[in-house]
């Protein structure tokens, strides 16, 4: 015991050890004062263990009386089996305590804001404040080792995969992710700004260009958007490139991390080949392009049914190459308050209405069509659909797109509504495919994930002919309804790129402009690549069970951007500014911070 703060951590005491002199450092979890003997627990990283001290013991006995919540410690003593019927079987280290023969004070600790403690119930405003605090509960310790663990599992694969890590620039250009980018001014060019990246897209397709064939990077990624819940305002990627490489393998390589990711985190094993959907089959099919398998709730396809039906909204979409289609809110009793609710949230959704029937006893169903439909469609329904006595049809018509939207809308709400139990706790899934373009607000084209996806060869021609319906060699992996990542295999060959642009309304100079940097790339031998990026913090954040990613984060910001433990953004000084020429335009009653 010649160390002078610890010989052993805290939690790995156990009965084994009874009888072993010990040295421990940690926090003072909480004390207990149980007439002329102090209680307390010693907290490290490694878990807890019981501490008495006794008057026996003189000097270890003043100093424990003199202790408080969260002090830290070192101390002496020797491990002893607890007295029988004193054992806490919740606490690893409960069949022992140590008895204390010194006890070093090595730091007091101020009154504390909230106890440090997973069942305290403390807001997040007052968590993220004093952050230093709230990483010390057992709850944010284990999700931080999660973090480290998966982001370990996969530079470990991407390593034996034959990936090198390479850094890309954090100062950098704009990068066209479809975001708002964060600007840096620049001093030593006057007017001049960098932007953060939004992702390393084009600097990892250039890594493809100079060679290095497999890259990869713990990146962060940075995008000034109006946060929602589960967004930051810089976030990290598992980010990899591939050179001469098709989709399936840049999925295997994916796969392959992920098991290892979710064994080493977790100690799941999870089962590979993930399934693989077209993205046409699984908006038709769940309505969503990241659909949470864990439920059924299938959307049925039963435009045939309708086609020359004498319900003229159902009979029109069809005929005009529109679909009729239903999801069967089995597994769950619907009653007419539901339903009205439902057929609100299809409005607010932009659907006309929200046709429903209730398949009763007997043959008998309830709806507000049935009176201009035949019977035999409802007979026709019940014998595709095997309906329970009770339970209630959604159906949606109108083009695929739509109808497939607000029914995936639906199936998400029915899930929480009707309480479904998921069949299994973790459903992962690829989706192919996704079109290459759709219209922007201005009515033009602008690419539905990134610019610099592939069409797919087949699909060529269309880019002429029919620019929104071309399927490109973009996918996405979504897990348990998150969208965990996206990539593509990318355009190598400049003309096509340079085309892909012109659709897009880049001309010749702001293509050369905006992009010129990759495009002059592509025109030096570049091979064909492709790659992908997955969110780091949502990944963590399903490992660890939380609905969060701000609680997988060491130090995230709130909702509304801001770091309430360093008080970032902040005012500036006017020097700073000076030196950056900039002058502020804000409204009078914003001042910024006085001349430091
Ligand atoms: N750069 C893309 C993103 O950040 C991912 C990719 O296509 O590799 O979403």
């Amino acid at each position: 015991m010649t160390h002078p703060f610890r010989s052993i951590p805290c939690g790995e005491l156990n009965a084994s050890r009874a009888g072993e002199p010990v040295r421990l450092a940690g926090w003072v979890h909480s004390r207990r004062d149980h007439g002329g003997v102090y209680f307390f627990d010693l907290r490290d990283r490694s878990g807890l263990v019981q501490v008495v001290a006794r008057p026996q013991q003189a000097a270890a006995f003043e100093a424990a009386g003199k202790l408080g919540s969260e002090y830290a410690v070192s101390l002496t003593g020797v491990v002893m089996k607890r007295p029988a019927g004193s054992e806490n079987p919740k606490l690893p280290s409960g069949e022992v305590e140590v008895e204390a023969a010194e006890i070093a004070l090595l730091n007091p600790c101020k009154p504390l804001p909230f106890e440090i403690d997973d069942h305290a119930t403390v807001s997040e405003e007052v968590r993220l404040k004093h952050r230093y605090l709230d990483l010390r509960r057992p709850r944010m310790q284990r999700n931080l080792t999660i973090r480290h663990r998966a982001a370990h599992a996969a530079r470990l694969h991407l390593d034996r995969a034959g990936f090198i890590e390479i850094e890309t620039p954090i100062l950098t250009k704009s990068t066209p992710e479809g975001a708002r980018d964060y600007l840096v001014p620049s001093r030593l060019s006057p007017g001049e700004f960098y932007a953060l990246p939004q992702s390393p897209q084009i600097f990892k397709q250039i890594l493809m260009v100079s060679g290095f064939e497999r890259y990869f990077q713990l990146a962060r990624a940075f995008r000034d958007e109006d946060l929602r819940s589960d967004r930051q305002p810089e976030h990290t990627q598992i980010d990899l490139e591939m050179s001469f490489v098709r989709e399936e393998d840049i999925h295997a390589v994916v796969e392959g991390m992920l098991r290892d990711v979710f064994r080493a985190a977790i100690g799941v094993e999870l089962e590979l080949p993930f399934p693989r959907f077209e993205y046409e089959e699984v908006m038709a099919r769940y309505g969503s392009d990241k659909p949470d398998l864990r439920f059924g709730l299938e959307i049925q396809e039963l435009s045939d049914a309708f086609r020359d039906c004498g319900f003229r909204v159902f009979a029109d979409a069809v005929k005009n190459g529109g679909v009729v289609r239903g999801i069967l809110a089995s597994g769950g009793a619907l009653n007419r308050t539901d339903i009205d609710k439902l057929v609100d949230l299809a409005k607010t959704l932009g659907a006309k209405g929200l046709v429903w029937v209730r398949f009763k006893e007997g043959g008998q169903i309830d709806s507000p069509v049935a009176k201009f439909l035949d019977p035999k469609i409802f007979q026709d329904l019940r014998a595709r659909l095997g309906p329970k006595d009770g339970e209630v049809l959604l159906l949606a018509a109108g083009p695929a797109i739509e109808a497939a939207k607000l029914l995936g809308a639906l199936r998400n709400h029915l899930i929480v509504k009707l309480d479904l139990k998921p069949s299994r706790p973790w459903a992962m899934l690829w989706v192919l495919h996704f079109p290459l373009l759709e219209r922007d607000e201005a009515g033009g084209w602008t690419f539905t994930h990134n610019p610099f996806t592939a069409p797919m060869e087949a699909e060529l021609p269309k880019l002429d002919s029919d620019p929104g319906n071309v399927r490109s060699h973009q996918y996405d992996i979504v897990l348990n309804g998150v969208e965990l990542g996206s990539g593509s295999v990318r355009n190598h060959r400049p003309e096509i790129q340079e085309k892909i642009l012109a659709l897009m309304g880049y001309d010749r100079t702001e293509q050369r402009q905006r992009f010129g940097l990759l495009l002059n790339a592509l025109e030096h031998g570049a091979p064909p690549h492709g790659g992908v990026a997955l969110g780091l913090d949502r990944l963590v954040a399903l490992l660890a069970g939380e609905d969060s990613i701000r609680d997988v984060i060491a130090f995230p910001k709130t909702t509304q951007g801001l770091d309430l433990l360093s008080e970032a953004p902040s005012a500036v000084s006017e020097r700073q500014l000076k030196e950056l020429h900039i002058r502020l335009a804000l409204k009078p009653d914003a001042d910024p911070l006085p001349p430091r």
